[in-house]
């Protein structure tokens, strides 16, 4: 079964007019599950919970009487699974997955979860977060075996291995490809008989294990168990694989001492404030880098104000440590998520205008700090600070809660070019007289170590420091 459902590929294009750093994917994944809803539904408002890791496809693979069978298409979750669809699946193992593309194209067959099946219909699943880092020697290198690739996606290479392997039996052929490729990856593969969760020794991307009732749950973040009523059980730990079967749960640690560099833009951005990550509460990191802003900034204020909604945590923090009030004094409309295709910047302009507006009674003759998570290009800080000073501003101080974002991403997430990063100009007046501000005030790494409680050796910072985790990945800045 192959749906192409939901709205048409065209607008969930990359280039949208209001650029965020994009996620690659979120996974959610149930076993065992024999509740009162049936497992579909619990995949559903799994996915439903990361629709913000991934907006252009959506995909769930489960076992059936003719072997793992698979409903995705293009557009968000709500669009991919018309309520009878679900109803109709009768199975208690689903592997549900939805993407944003960083490898391979923004295209129906790169959707996951992607299946390989034998001649007599035995198969595997797999749904991946995260990007290969040697996924061009590794292509090459099946090309010349003789393979022959359905997708222009990187999951395809890490599922080629996996089936290549699979006679071995599945945990052998997690641990087998996992010796072989690169980077980043938060997967989870389902077979006939069971689940199989693995993290690339890194841990760059979320992974955590849920219970529900008898059910065991794979996702990439926690408020994804919160969403269904499941309880946190831990994390995947980097380097390992773990096996939710017949049997129950069991896990093999591949790396007795693996070295983790999990994502600090999880922290900043990526992951929902509600989660949980690495025993840290999301929202408490952002409040805290936030707090710590304070003693950053140099300037009289009236007001924090956050950028609409990526701004709030920050701002919490921001207002609460200079004892100043926090307003709403940007309204959101939140029907204009994807409107515009291939914008210019006008247009993009243009959008972030139609998006916001001021509460000008609030903000006439007001000094603000106006804070946002992070600064990528730009474009919503450059229109937020025109609306304001439109609206009577006397003072508009933007404040970032992360360091300047200057160096590419090669773990999963799509950046822009060097020329459309607003931080490549180091000179602060001159990079917030580009934007229209009286100042910016960036965030310090030291500010993200303190607030997640752990520092430079435990996380990725690279597109903030250039310090690449992986060996032979020094890199220079985004070109
Ligand atoms: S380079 Fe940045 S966005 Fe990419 S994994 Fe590292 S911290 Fe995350």
């Amino acid at each position: 079964m192959f749906n192409i459902t939901g709205p048409g590929t065209d607008i969930f294009k990359k280039s949208r007019f209001e650029w965020r750093p994009q996620e690659k994917c979120g996974i959610f994944a149930v076993h065992n599950y024999h509740g009162s809803e049936n497992a579909a539904l619990i995949t559903y408002l799994g996915l439903l919970a990361l629709q913000h890791r991934g907006q252009e496809s959506a995909g769930m693979a489960f076992k059936s009487k003719g072997g793992i069978k698979y409903i995705k298409g293009m557009g968000l979750v709500e669009h991919v699974f018309p309520r009878d669809s679900l109803c109709s699946i009768e199975a208690d193992a689903i592997l549900g997955h939805v993407r944003y593309s960083t490898t391979g194209s923004s295209l129906a067959a790169n959707a996951q979860p992607l299946v390989a099946r034998a001649v007599d219909q035995t198969g595997i699943a797999l749904a991946h977060n995260g990007n290969l880092t040697n996924t061009r020697r590794l292509h090459n290198k099946l090309l010349n075996d003789g393979q022959i690739f359905h997708t222009t996606s990187d999951t395809e290479i890490l599922l080629s291995y996996l089936f290549r392997f699979k006679r071995q039996g599945l945990v052998n052929a997690v641990h087998k490809t996992m010796s072989i490729v690169e980077g980043a990856y938060s997967a989870v593969i389902l077979d006939e008989d069971q689940l199989v969760a693995f993290r690339d020794p890194n841990g760059f991307r979320p992974l955590v294990i849920g219970r529900l009732n008898e059910a065991f749950i794979f996702a990439s973040e926690t408020s994804a168990l919160d969403m269904v009523g499941a309880s946190f059980v831990r994390e995947v730990e980097p380097g390992e694989i773990v096996t939710a079967g017949p049997d129950g749960l069991n896990a093999l640690k591949t790396i007795p001492d693996s070295d983790p560099s999990l994502c600090i833009f999880e922290y900043v951005y990526f992951s929902r404030p509600d989660s949980i990550l690495g025993d840290k509460s999301v929202y408490e990191v952002r409040r805290q880098v936030g707090s710590l802003l304070a003693g950053r900034i140099n300037a009289e204020l009236d007001m924090v104000i956050p950028s609409p909604d990526s701004g709030v945590s920050a701002a919490i923090g921001l207002a609460e440590s200079l004892n100043l009030p926090m307003e709403w004094a940007v309204h959101r409309n939140p029907y204009l998520g994807r409107t515009f295709i291939e914008p210019t910047q006008n247009e993009r302009e243009m959008a972030v205008r139609l998006k916001f507006n001021p509460v000008k009674e609030l903000i006439r003759g007001k000094k603000m700090a106006v804070v946002d998570d992070s600064l990528v290009r730009g474009t919503t800080a450059r229109v937020l600070a025109a609306l304001l000073r439109r609206a009577g501003a006397a003072e508009v101080h933007l404040c970032i809660a992360s360091p300047p974002y200057i160096y590419p991403c090669y773990y999963g997430i799509d950046i822009p070019a060097a020329g459309d990063l607003a931080a490549m100009e180091p000179n602060l007046c001159q990079l917030a007289q580009s934007i229209g501000a009286d100042s910016i005030t960036f965030a310090e790494l030291g500010d993200l170590f303190n607030a997640v409680g752990k520092g430079q050796s435990r996380l990725c910072t690279a597109c903030f420091n250039g310090i690449y985790p992986e060996p032979g990945q020094m890199r220079g800045k985004v070109s």
